[in-house]
Protein backbone atom coordinates (compact mmCIF):
# COMPACT_ATOMS: atom_id res chain seq x y z
CA UNK A 1 0.00 0.00 0.00
CA UNK A 2 1.30 3.55 -0.56
CA UNK A 3 0.19 6.31 0.51
CA UNK A 4 -3.05 6.18 2.84
CA UNK A 5 -6.11 6.08 0.98
CA UNK A 6 -8.40 8.71 1.55
CA UNK A 7 -11.89 7.12 2.79
CA UNK A 8 -15.48 9.66 3.10
CA UNK A 9 -17.51 8.88 5.90
CA UNK A 10 -21.02 10.24 4.98
CA UNK A 11 -20.79 12.14 8.18
CA UNK A 12 -24.94 13.38 8.39
CA UNK A 13 -26.35 10.81 10.73
CA UNK A 14 -25.91 7.89 12.08
CA UNK A 15 -22.21 5.39 13.24
CA UNK A 16 -20.39 7.25 11.25
CA UNK A 17 -17.06 7.90 14.08
CA UNK A 18 -17.02 4.42 14.52
CA UNK A 19 -16.58 3.70 10.91
CA UNK A 20 -13.86 6.56 11.12
CA UNK A 21 -12.29 4.82 14.26
CA UNK A 22 -12.29 1.60 12.03
CA UNK A 23 -10.69 2.62 8.75
CA UNK A 24 -8.02 4.77 10.88
CA UNK A 25 -7.21 1.59 12.80
CA UNK A 26 -6.45 -0.17 9.53
CA UNK A 27 -4.37 2.51 7.89
CA UNK A 28 -6.49 4.59 6.12
CA UNK A 29 -7.07 8.13 6.50
CA UNK A 30 -11.14 9.08 6.99
CA UNK A 31 -12.61 12.49 5.86
CA UNK A 32 -16.24 13.30 7.15
CA UNK A 33 -18.16 14.23 4.44
CA UNK A 34 -21.12 16.60 4.30
CA UNK A 35 -20.64 19.07 1.16
CA UNK A 36 -20.67 17.51 -2.63
CA UNK A 37 -17.28 18.86 -3.24
CA UNK A 38 -15.77 16.59 -0.27
CA UNK A 39 -16.26 13.53 -2.45
CA UNK A 40 -13.60 15.21 -4.64
CA UNK A 41 -10.28 13.59 -3.95
CA UNK A 42 -11.38 10.45 -2.41
CA UNK A 43 -10.67 6.89 -2.66
CA UNK A 44 -13.27 5.69 -1.65
CA UNK A 45 -16.94 6.10 0.15
CA UNK A 46 -18.75 4.76 3.51
CA UNK A 47 -22.68 5.26 4.06
CA UNK A 48 -22.80 4.53 7.05
CA UNK A 49 -25.99 2.57 9.45
CA UNK A 50 -28.26 5.07 11.33
CA UNK A 51 -32.08 5.86 10.39
CA UNK A 52 -32.53 5.64 6.37
CA UNK A 53 -35.28 8.79 6.35
CA UNK A 54 -33.34 10.91 8.20
CA UNK A 55 -29.80 10.32 6.14
CA UNK A 56 -31.70 10.39 3.04
CA UNK A 57 -33.41 13.56 4.00
CA UNK A 58 -30.11 15.27 5.24
CA UNK A 59 -28.46 13.72 2.07
CA UNK A 60 -30.94 15.87 -0.02
CA UNK A 61 -30.63 18.68 1.92
CA UNK A 62 -27.13 18.99 1.74
CA UNK A 63 -27.47 18.37 -2.23
CA UNK A 64 -25.72 14.99 -1.56
CA UNK A 65 -27.60 13.15 -4.11
CA UNK A 66 -26.19 13.56 -6.93
CA UNK A 67 -22.72 13.66 -5.75
CA UNK A 68 -23.08 10.48 -4.30
CA UNK A 69 -24.35 9.26 -7.55
CA UNK A 70 -21.79 10.47 -9.68
CA UNK A 71 -19.18 9.27 -7.37
CA UNK A 72 -17.06 6.54 -9.23
CA UNK A 73 -15.37 4.65 -6.33
CA UNK A 74 -15.87 2.01 -4.29
CA UNK A 75 -18.39 3.03 -1.59
CA UNK A 76 -19.03 0.28 1.42
CA UNK A 77 -22.70 0.71 2.90
CA UNK A 78 -24.03 -0.58 5.78
CA UNK A 79 -27.61 -1.21 7.23
CA UNK A 80 -29.10 2.62 6.47
CA UNK A 81 -25.86 3.11 3.70
CA UNK A 82 -27.17 -0.35 2.92
CA UNK A 83 -31.07 1.51 2.14
CA UNK A 84 -29.73 4.74 0.88
CA UNK A 85 -28.16 2.55 -2.45
CA UNK A 86 -30.53 0.16 -3.08
CA UNK A 87 -32.87 0.74 -6.24
CA UNK A 88 -35.62 2.71 -4.41
CA UNK A 89 -33.15 5.59 -3.19
CA UNK A 90 -30.31 6.92 -4.78
CA UNK A 91 -30.31 3.64 -7.03
CA UNK A 92 -26.92 2.69 -7.53
CA UNK A 93 -27.36 -1.21 -6.20
CA UNK A 94 -29.49 -3.27 -7.93
CA UNK A 95 -31.10 -4.84 -5.01
CA UNK A 96 -35.03 -4.60 -3.61
CA UNK A 97 -34.71 -3.91 0.32
CA UNK A 98 -37.77 -4.12 3.22
CA UNK A 99 -37.07 -1.90 6.15
CA UNK A 100 -36.96 -3.11 9.42
CA UNK A 101 -37.79 -6.49 7.70
CA UNK A 102 -36.48 -8.87 10.93
CA UNK A 103 -39.97 -8.65 12.96
CA UNK A 104 -40.47 -6.70 16.46
CA UNK A 105 -39.37 -9.18 18.70
CA UNK A 106 -35.90 -9.87 16.92
CA UNK A 107 -35.23 -5.81 15.62
CA UNK A 108 -32.04 -6.70 17.42
CA UNK A 109 -29.63 -9.72 17.50
CA UNK A 110 -26.39 -10.89 16.55
CA UNK A 111 -25.67 -14.00 14.98
CA UNK A 112 -22.28 -15.83 13.02
CA UNK A 113 -22.14 -15.50 9.45
CA UNK A 114 -20.35 -18.18 7.43
CA UNK A 115 -18.14 -15.75 5.00
CA UNK A 116 -17.16 -16.79 1.42
CA UNK A 117 -13.94 -17.82 1.52
CA UNK A 118 -13.02 -17.63 4.86
CA UNK A 119 -12.61 -20.38 7.81
CA UNK A 120 -13.87 -18.14 10.75
CA UNK A 121 -17.28 -16.93 11.15
CA UNK A 122 -18.01 -13.56 11.35
CA UNK A 123 -20.17 -11.77 14.79
CA UNK A 124 -22.89 -10.04 12.49
CA UNK A 125 -24.66 -7.45 14.76
CA UNK A 126 -28.20 -6.45 13.31
CA UNK A 127 -30.27 -3.96 14.40
CA UNK A 128 -33.37 -3.31 13.14
CA UNK A 129 -31.97 -4.61 10.06
CA UNK A 130 -33.05 -4.14 6.12
CA UNK A 131 -33.79 -7.45 4.87
CA UNK A 132 -32.65 -8.06 0.76
CA UNK A 133 -35.55 -9.33 -0.70
CA UNK A 134 -34.66 -9.13 -4.46
CA UNK A 135 -30.90 -9.31 -6.28
CA UNK A 136 -30.41 -8.27 -10.06
CA UNK A 137 -28.15 -10.26 -11.99
CA UNK A 138 -24.45 -8.17 -10.94
CA UNK A 139 -25.29 -9.01 -7.46
CA UNK A 140 -22.94 -11.18 -5.76
CA UNK A 141 -23.68 -13.05 -1.93
CA UNK A 142 -20.95 -13.44 0.05
CA UNK A 143 -22.64 -13.77 3.36
CA UNK A 144 -26.22 -15.28 4.61
CA UNK A 145 -28.28 -15.38 7.62
CA UNK A 146 -30.56 -18.37 7.34
CA UNK A 147 -30.36 -18.29 3.75
CA UNK A 148 -30.98 -14.81 2.76
CA UNK A 149 -28.33 -12.52 1.72
CA UNK A 150 -26.75 -10.21 4.59
CA UNK A 151 -23.16 -8.81 2.97
CA UNK A 152 -23.38 -8.62 -0.87
CA UNK A 153 -21.24 -7.42 -3.72
CA UNK A 154 -22.07 -5.40 -6.61
CA UNK A 155 -19.13 -4.36 -8.61
CA UNK A 156 -17.31 -1.43 -6.70
CA UNK A 157 -19.97 -1.47 -4.26
CA UNK A 158 -20.21 -3.53 -0.66
CA UNK A 159 -23.04 -3.60 1.35
CA UNK A 160 -24.24 -5.09 4.75
CA UNK A 161 -27.10 -5.36 6.24
CA UNK A 162 -25.73 -5.57 9.69
CA UNK A 163 -22.70 -3.08 12.12
CA UNK A 164 -19.54 -4.46 11.06
CA UNK A 165 -17.81 -1.06 12.76
CA UNK A 166 -19.57 -2.39 15.83
CA UNK A 167 -17.10 -5.18 16.85
CA UNK A 168 -14.05 -6.22 16.44
CA UNK A 169 -13.49 -7.69 13.66
CA UNK A 170 -12.00 -5.75 10.79
CA UNK A 171 -12.53 -8.09 7.83
CA UNK A 172 -15.35 -6.35 5.97
CA UNK A 173 -13.73 -2.95 6.14
CA UNK A 174 -10.25 -4.86 4.94
CA UNK A 175 -12.19 -6.10 2.14
CA UNK A 176 -13.79 -2.59 1.31
CA UNK A 177 -10.01 -1.03 1.23
CA UNK A 178 -8.98 -4.14 -0.89
CA UNK A 179 -11.27 -3.02 -3.54
CA UNK A 180 -10.09 0.77 -3.06
CA UNK A 181 -6.66 -0.55 -3.77
CA UNK A 182 -7.98 -2.38 -6.86
CA UNK A 183 -9.47 0.51 -8.10
CA UNK A 184 -6.25 3.10 -7.44
CA UNK A 185 -4.20 0.10 -9.37
CA UNK A 186 -6.03 0.73 -12.04
CA UNK A 187 -6.04 4.39 -11.63
CA UNK A 188 -2.38 4.69 -11.50
N1 LIG B 1 -34.01 0.65 10.48
C1 LIG B 1 -33.09 1.60 9.93
C2 LIG B 1 -33.65 2.22 8.66
O1 LIG B 1 -34.59 1.76 8.12
C3 LIG B 1 -31.75 1.00 9.64
C4 LIG B 1 -31.16 0.55 10.94
C5 LIG B 1 -29.70 0.75 11.03
O2 LIG B 1 -29.05 1.35 10.20
N2 LIG B 1 -29.19 0.26 12.13
O3 LIG B 1 -33.11 3.20 8.24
Amino acid sequence: MGEAPRIGILAVQGNFREHAAVLRRLGAEPVEVRKPEQLEQLDGLVIPGGESTAIMRLVRLYGLEDAIRGFARPVLGTCAGMILLDREHLGLLDVEVARNAYGRQVASFEADLELAGEEWPLRGVFIRAPRVVETGPEVEVLAELDGEPVLLRQGRLLVASFHPELTDDTRVHERFLELVEEERHVRA
